[in-house]
């Protein structure tokens, strides 16, 4: 139970937990895509307009280059001068104006019949040789033009410029007519000298390019290399790609998001780490949530002293049990302990005491039952065990001896040595008992049953108990009935002779019911009902009554009656009987009154109590059924009794077992020695009679003599002691 709720607490914390780490980092992977994209988008616009630069600025160069030329060609004095061939002034003025002024790398002046006439490099004067390692690129374009001036023009004559490669640098040729300004001199369309010029585009020019044009850095070529360069075509006039610029793109996204990303990817990390500290709070108080929990929950489930699952802790756990346990022959075995005397302990060392024995033999339990078994304080000194393993009833019986011998060795607490016992009921659940309460009271009959058939022993519930408590139910009812009206309850009195001539000194009272139905009920069967249901004291009140209405009339004559212990706890007990005695006037001398060791043992305090009023008064005690107990002898000299009754177990013994003789004669011996008279119990024979008179008994009682009597019968006896009433007998 504990770990489900403690689970599903702890995984609401990692549900929580992970939530937040995946919105988290969900919402950073978003905005970290959406920055770079829209960097990278920014990017492509820029390198967009970049190239659009390139495009017009390459148009550009190529009617800068007709430009450049029209200043020489469309000149009468280079008309002039190429027809005079004045070399000198085109070397002046051609030659040396088209490389300085227009950074042209090569000027050729070829002649109407396309014949160079006169080339220069660099602004210096060549050989017109020179002019085949571009005649092949321009023969085309000096064709064209001769067709187009061919065709005629008005102020300005055409030019044509394009992009081609010479000897594999890119270049920009223009050619142009040479012809006069004002149209002076003579007009030859289609044969005019023609003006070429070649622009390399070189570092030279790139350099310049890159200026104007605020390229980060560019060059042309005809092979483009894969470097992350942006590229464009350069394209010539009838569309044929003849080379590429390529340049370093300036790309503003990226260069906004290296300015961006580190403040960006701070401001994240902050809130990460105010996220983590929020996070780490949460879990710490979840925690902390979580093991208050557990405690609550511990100590609602779990026995303080003893550590062990508390009464709804195994109540809780031997539903769900019963709940999961599939259709097996056997379900489990269930265990109820209650320890014998332990209240004793209790009020003689005090409750600290206790509770260090509560808590040692819950240790003891623990060791004996193993770690499979589920053992449980149910409260007080009440203890379960559950076995859930198949077991056979022998198997059980030997569970149940281990733990009784580990109860029963002594306990050694503050110094002290206690001694407990422990009563087990058992019950065995079978497929067909499903529910707790029906075996919980099963377990409690029979650990009833091991209880009234002498303690400190395991009873395996049978069906038979159950009908013993509904008949000991009704039982009760009746006698709660009988006790109430009618006279269905009286009592017997049995004579105790002396030893000289069947000499009647005392009678001992006796419960008798007389059931209307049922008939008589002897004592054995409902003395232990009167006295589990506290109608003890009523009938206890009817027998010392009646006992004394006779007593008050025989003085002289001891008058025993039997007390429960539980009427000897009873405060008011011994008030009630001087009340009695009083009402009655029978003198307290005569009245004796039996307990059995029992009581002793179990509640010496308050018998230690009632005893001494009731010596102090005058009135006897008999220790009753003695021999059959536990240490009687110590109690002799604890507590000063007149009378010892000796168990009718070892009158009947004595002519079979001649242990049961040296037993009864070392009792004589032994009571005598303290001043204590022996009452022999249950003599039945004569021989029994001799052999106890002789040891030195000092009365007797029994069938031999006479049965318990009505009361008029045994006045009758009384009266007339040598005829003995066999007939009168109840
Ligand atoms: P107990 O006090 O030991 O009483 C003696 C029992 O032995 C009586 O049984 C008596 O009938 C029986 N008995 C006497 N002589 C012989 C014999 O020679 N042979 C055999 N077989 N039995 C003999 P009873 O009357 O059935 O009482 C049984 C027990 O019930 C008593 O044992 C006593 O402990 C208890 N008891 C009887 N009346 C009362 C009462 O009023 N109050 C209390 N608290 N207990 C009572
Ligand atoms: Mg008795
Ligand atoms: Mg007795």
């Amino acid at each position: 139970m504990q770990s489900t709720r403690t689970g599903s607490g702890r995984s609401f914390s990692l549900v929580v937990l992970g939530s937040v780490l995946v919105v988290f980092f969900a919402t950073a992977a978003l905005l970290g895509f959406f920055v770079f994209w829209s960097g990278d988008q920014v990017d492509k616009v820029g390198i967009d307009r970049q190239a659009t630069r390139v495009v017009s600025s390459l148009s550009q160069q190529l009617r800068q280059v007709s430009k450049d030329q029209e200043s020489i060609s469309v000149w009468g004095d280079t008309l002039s001068a190429v027809s005079r061939r004045d070399f000198t002034w085109l070397n002046h003025n051609v030659a040396r104006q088209m490389a300085s002024y227009f950074s042209h790398d090569a000027t050729y002046i070829l002649e109407g019949d396309d014949t160079p006439l006169y080339a220069s490099k660099a602004g210096r004067r060549t050989d017109t040789g020179a002019f085949d390692e571009i005649a092949a690129v321009v023969g085309p374009m000096v064709e064209e033009l001769r067709e187009k001036t061919r065709l005629g023009y008005l102020d300005i004559p055409p030019s044509i410029a394009d992009f081609v490669v010479i000897a594999g640098t890119p270049a920009i040729v223009g050619v142009s007519p040479i012809v006069s300004a004002n149209g002076e001199g003579e007009r030859r369309p289609g044969l005019e000298p023609i003006l070429v010029s070649v622009v390399k585009l070189d570092l030279n020019y790139e350099l310049g390019m890159i200026d104007r044009y605020m390229l980060e850095a560019g060059r042309f070529t005809t092979n483009p290399s894969d470097n992350g360069l942006s590229v464009f075509p350069v394209t010539n006039r009838s569309g044929r790609i003849v080379a590429f610029f390529e340049w370093e793109p300036y790309l503003p996204g990226t260069e906004l998001l290296d300015q961006t990303v580190p403040a960006f990817a701070t401001g994240f990390g902050v809130l990460g780490l105010i996220v983590a500290l929020l996070l780490y709070w949460l879990w710490r108080s979840s925690r902390a949530l979580e093991s208050k929990h557990i405690d609550a929950e511990r100590q609602a489930t779990q026995d303080p002293l003893t550590r062990l699952p508390n009464r709804l802790s195994f109540e809780r756990q031997f539903d769900r049990i019963l709940r999961e346990q599939g259709p097996s022959r056997q379900l489990a075995t269930l265990l109820m302990l209650d320890l014998d005397r332990f209240k004793q302990v209790n009020d003689t060392l005090g409750h600290h005491a206790g509770d260090e024995l509560i808590r040692a033999v819950g240790e003891r339990l623990r060791h004996v039952v193993g770690p499979d078994p589920i053992l449980a304080r149910l409260g007080g000194d009440e203890f379960a065990i559950l076995c859930l393993a198949e077991l056979e009833e022998a198997e059980v019986m030997e569970v149940c001896r281990k733990v009784i011998e580990a109860i029963g060795r002594p306990f050694r607490i503050g110094g002290n040595e206690a001694f407990v016992g422990v009563s087990i009921g058992v019950v065995l659940a079978r497929a067909q008992d499903r529910k707790r309460h029906e075996l919980t009271r099963r377990a409690d009959i029979a650990l009833y049953e091991a209880k009234s058939s002498g303690r400190n022993r395991a009873a395996i519930y049978v069906e038979s108990m159950n009908e013993l408590v509904q008949t000991r139910h009704s039982m009760e009812a009746e006698l709660r009935e009988a006790l109430k009206v009618g006279d269905q309850l009286w009592v017997a009195f049995q004579p105790l002779y002396g030893r000289r001539d069947g000499e009647i000194v005392g009678a001992e009272a006796l419960a008798r019911w007389t059931h209307p139905r049922r008939g008589p009920i002897a004592p054995m069967d409902f003395v232990p009902i009167a006295e589990g249901s506290g109608l003890i004291e009523m009938l206890g009140e009817v027998v010392i009554r009646r006992a004394c209405q006779l007593g008050a009339r025989w003085p002289g004559l001891t008058m025993a009656v039997n007390i429960s212990p539980s009427q000897l706890r009873n405060p008011n007990f011994a008030e009630r009987i001087f009340a009695i005695l009083e009402d009655t006037g029978m003198r307290p001398q005569d009245l004796e009154i039996e307990i059995t060791e029992s009581i002793l043992l179990e509640d010496e305090m308050a018998a230690s109590d009632a005893i001494r009023s009731f010596r102090r008064a005058g009135i006897k005690i008999a220790l009753d059924d003695f021999g059959t107990g536990y240490s009687s002898l110590n109690y002799l000299k604890r507590y000063p009794v007149d009378r010892i009754k000796i168990d009718r177990s070892f009158i009947t013994q004595l002519s079979t077992a001649a242990a049961s003789v040296a037993i009864v004669q070392a009792l004589v011996t032994l009571a005598h020695a303290l001043g204590i008279e022996v009452t022999a119990e249950g003599v039945e024979t004569d021989e029994q009679y001799r052999v106890l008179a002789s040891m030195g008994c000092n009365t007797f009682q029994g069938y031999h003599f006479s049965k318990p009597l009505e009361a008029q019968a045994l006045e009758r006896l009384l009266n007339a002691p040598a005829a003995l009433p066999a007939a009168q007998v109840a």
